[in-house]
C-alpha cells in the first residue's frame, strides 16, 4: 500500500525508533506514547486490520502474539506486566490502517479503558 504509513516504516521508508525486527514484523516506539513503554508491533506485509486475518495468512496471530512476548522481554516489561491491545475499525479507535498491536508497559494500566 502506497500512501500507508506503516507500509513506510517497514521498508525505512519512513523514519521509526525501532526497537525489533525480523523477517515477519517490526516494532517501533509510538509517536505519541500512552505510557513510558509504548511500542507498535505490525506485520512488514499490509494488512488492513485483524479482520483481514484469514486462513492465507496461516497462524500470523500466533506469531505476533510470540513477536510481542519477545519485545516485551527485550524492553524490559515483562516482569511487571504489560498490555496488549489490537484496536479494529472505527469503535475500536483505529487509526491507522496497518494491522497493529501496540504494547504498553512501565506503568500501572487502568481497567476499563476508554
Ligand atoms: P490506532 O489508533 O490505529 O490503534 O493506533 C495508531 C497509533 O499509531 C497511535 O497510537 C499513533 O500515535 C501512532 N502513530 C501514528 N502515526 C505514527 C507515525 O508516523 N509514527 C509512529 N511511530 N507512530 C504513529
Ligand atoms: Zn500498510
Amino acid at each position: 500500500m502506497s500512501d500507508c504509513i506503516f507500509c513506510k516504516i517497514a521498508t525505512h521508508e519512513m523514519n521509526a525508533q525501532i526497537v525489533y525486527e525480523d523477517e515477519e514484523f517490526l516494532a517501533f516506539r509510538d509517536i505519541k506514547p500512552a505510557a513510558p513503554v509504548h511500542v507498535l508491533l505490525i506485520p512488514k506485509k499490509h494488512l488492513d486490520s485483524l479482520l483481514s486475518l484469514g486462513a492465507q495468512q496461516g497462524d500470523l496471530a500466533a506469531r505476533l502474539l510470540l513477536a510481542a512476548i519477545k519485545v516485551a522481554r527485550q524492553l524490559g516489561i515483562a516482569g511487571d506486566g504489560f498490555r496488549t491491545v489490537i484496536n479494529t475499525g472505527d469503535n475500536g479507535g483505529q487509526t491507522v490502517h496497518h494491522l497493529h498491536l501496540h504494547l504498553l508497559g512501565g506503568r500501572f494500566m487502568t481497567w476499563p479503558p476508554g
